[in-house]
């Protein structure tokens, strides 16, 4: 098998399944018991936060711990709108965020009357700070942005987000999910107020994840219980989870520059052998400012999901920018922000790579995606009719 679908989720490391397993068995203890024990596990989950802090360069205070990326935005976006609207209703936001963010938005708008603004992107997906600026207004209590998109890989001005966000006082959530593990992060240097990660996106375990609230950051919980987490994310720990995330984010933060070098000569490989081999098809996201491990085209005249399917039966796992929702086939949300017509952005397909990718693997895509696209194209009335 030939899996070329990371940022979809990276297979958890055996180093650290193996830091997990005791966790789950002989040192089961809830850390909020009174007994040794436990207090044993509320250290080494203690120990865990620490570790995830440094990852971020953020405080251990300033980490809680939650079930992934798309919680972590749900607790900043809800949190922080709940907590603000005595001073205001408007948030603004990107066009090409991942559902966890638009769909946030969309409840707060349709259930709570909040403002959203969608800001547009160019081409290549960038969003300019001028226009976060000019989107501004006395209502604005929030603004949230993506560090990496998940589906073009193209990367944003954060740092200079943050900055706008920090002078006109207003509470920065940055979707983070797509970088954590991939490119250093340092929470202080963006500006940020929110940050959200994903374990399962850097090797880690599946079902755990991190927000970063800045000491001082208004916020309300949405969820309701026990003190866990001071009350922030109430809920008994997934002791093991966060353990194996503290491992995840440990042999990340040591692999990072080795990954990114190999990973982008891999991914440079597969991006020119096939603008090489297939007429008409194009490249999306930004030529330089873009995750080093994603490749995101549309190949004109072919459907991205048959394509998908062939590849599949070839024994190669990739992913296109569509979404299937109840039989229709909707073309992807980022790729229309783009601008590319949406019979263009039903042809997408996204590689992304990960640290178990061989020239190898690029080798056999290459090899078999073209004879793909000639043979798909031959049924297609519409290449027929070009
Ligand atoms: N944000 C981005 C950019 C993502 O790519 C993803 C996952 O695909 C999420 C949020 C959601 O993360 P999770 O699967 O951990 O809920």
């Amino acid at each position: 098998m030939v899996y070329l679908d990371y940022n979809a989720t990276t297979p958890c490391l055996p180093e650290v399944v193996e830091e997990m397993k005791r966790w789950h068995t002989e040192l089961f203890f809830n850390p909020s018991s009174i007994y040794s024990p436990s207090q044993e596990v509320k250290k080494v989950v203690e120990d865990a936060r620490k570790k995830i802090a440094g990852f971020l360069d953020a405080l251990p205070e300033e980490i809680i711990f939650t079930s992934g990326g798309t919680e972590s935005a749900n607790i900043a976006l809800t949190g922080s709108a709940f907590a603000m609207k005595d001073k205001g209703n408007h948030i603004i936001t990107s066009s090409i965020e991942h559902h966890a963010v638009l769909n946030t938005c969309k409840f707060l708008e349709k259930q709570f009357g909040f403002r959203v603004t969608y800001l547009p992107v160019d081409r290549y997906g960038i969003i300019d700070p001028e226009d976060v600026k000019k989107a501004l207004t006395e209502k604005t209590i929030l603004i949230s942005i993506m560090a990496a998109n998940n589906e073009i890989g193209t990367i944003e001005p954060i740092e200079e987000i943050g900055k706008i966000a920090k002078e006109s006082g207003i509470t920065f959530h940055c979707d983070g999910v797509q970088v954590a593990g991939k490119i250093p992060v340092s929470v202080k240097k963006l500006n940020v107020d929110f940050f959200s990660i994903s374990a399962h996106k850097f090797y880690g375990p599946k079902g755990i994840g991190a927000l970063y609230i800045r000491k001082g950051t208004r916020f309300k919980p949405i969820m309701h219980g026990g003190h866990q987490e001071k009350g922030l994310r109430p809920g008994t720990e997934n002791v093991p989870g966060i353990i194996g995330m503290a491992k995840a984010c440990e042999i990340s933060k040591n692999l990072m520059a080795e990954d990114a070098s190999r990973e982008k000569i891999l991914r440079d490989e597969l991006e020119n052998n096939l603008v090489e081999k297939i007429p008409e098809i194009q490249i999306n996201g930004h030529p330089e400012k873009r995750l080093y491990n994603t490749l995101n085209l549309c190949v004109k005249y072919v459907e991205g999901e048959s394509m998908l399917l062939h590849l599949d039966f070839e024994g190669i796992c990739a992913s296109s920018g569509s979404a299937c929702t109840s039989g229709s086939l909707e073309p992807s949300h980022v790729l229309l922000a783009l601008g590319i017509p949406p019979e263009v952005a039903h042809g997408s397909l996204r590689f992304s790579l990960g640290r178990a990718n061989t020239m190898a693997d690029i080798e056999k895509t290459c090899e078999v995606l073209p004879k793909i696209v000639e043979n798909l194209r031959k049924m297609s009335p519409f290449w027929d009719k070009k």
